[in-house]
């Protein structure tokens, strides 16, 4: 079982770069364009750090609703997967006693196998223990959210608003309260923004170390059922910084999940939607990867495409951004566990 999504937002407004303080991703990027290759030095960027960061708690969240497994960390949204133990305590996990000595246990002598059944952040999303050693990739893979080049429109610059927090009434003392209200800078941006993933659904619950599936099928078809749920809010644009006061004005533009019940081996990454005939690249791509490996495949799509069926791939327009996913999850069989 496998799937990959291309979603292209028009966003405006946002400020979803801003991952440290102060620091404003900008990237050169290699656009083609009509008249050929163009380079542009600086264009506003967000890392798939932050794409990440937001699938993995949309994930906790709905994997708690539906009784999935996780640790007191992914529990409470926090995404250090596998911290050093010893940086761990029990009042910051607020958790009780047995829950806190079984979670240490795990984080420092657990295999592979215990941290997947441990937890479904962990599961997908991957970890890193330096002592001893092991080590997890992700099963889920997120590119940078990139603007698209628009022809005839200049690149959009970001901008630096000075915002400022106010105080009803700031006493003489102490200083702090005065400091308080002192203007802030945050940078704004707009555009077309783009951006691809892929989950690797086959191995949710299987290790790499032992090559086995370690968790019933029952908790497996409920742990991909809540990744594939957990990229909806993302699909207008909820995830970044500053979302308290600066939610993108985003709008869905196209949209379009690959889910295959019969693949077992991982699809192609599929072409990011930066580049403007990506939509027949990827139906043309993962033809030929169904045709190869002789298994199902179902695109759907929102906002591109047209309808169509032939042997064992079918093309499927849907109505809204979302519908792509939901009809993913139905045609999985994953709606029902
Ligand atoms: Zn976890």
């Amino acid at each position: 079982m496998q799937f990959a999504l291309t979603a292209k937002l028009l966003i405006n407004m946002h400020d979803l770069n801003n991952e440290r303080a102060e620091e404003i991703r900008r990237v050169p990027l290699i656009f083609k364009t009509k008249d050929g290759y163009r380079l542009i030095s600086e264009a506003v960027a967000v890392s798939g750090v932050m794409l990440k960061h937001w699938h993995a708690v949309y994930l906790a969240r709905r994997a708690e609703e539906l009784g999935v497994n996780l640790c007191p960390l992914c529990r409470r949204g926090e995404a250090i997967r596998v911290p050093p133990p010893d940086a761990v305590k029990m009042e910051w996990l607020h958790t009780d006693e047995n829950t806190y000595k079984k979670y240490i246990d795990c984080l420092s002598k657990g295999t592979e196998e215990d941290l997947i059944k441990l937890c479904v952040g962990e599961d997908a999303h991957g970890f890193l223990r330096t002592e001893p050693t092991l080590r997890r990739e992700s099963l889920i893979k997120f590119s940078w959210l990139l603007p698209i080049y628009l022809e005839g429109i200049e690149m959009p610059p970001f901008r630096v608003v000075q915002h400022t927090r106010n105080i009803r009434e700031v006493p003489e003392e102490p200083e702090e309260l005065r400091r308080m209200q002192m203007p802030y800078p945050r940078s704004y941006a707009d555009g077309v923004y783009g951006f691809a993933s892929l989950c690797d659904l086959e191995l949710v619950g299987t290790a790499f170390t032992c090559r086995r599936q370690v968790i019933d099928d029952n908790e497996k078809k409920k742990r991909q059922r809540a990744i594939l749920e957990a990229f909806i809010p993302m699909l207008t644009g909820a995830f970044g910084a500053s979302l308290a006061r600066s939610l993108p004005a985003a709008k869905p533009l196209e949209v379009v999940a690959i889910v295959s019940k019969e693949a077992k081996i991982g699809f192609p990454a599929p072409v990011h939607p930066m580049y403007e005939d990506y939509f027949q690249l990827n139906e043309r791509l993962f033809r030929s990867f169904a045709k190869e490996f002789n298994v199902d495949l179902l695109i759907c799509t929102y906002g591109i495409g047209q309808s169509k069926k032939e042997d064992k791939v079918e093309v499927k327009v849907v109505n809204d951004p979302a519908e792509a996913i939901v009809t993913a999850i139905e045609y999985l069989g994953l709606n029902k566990v």
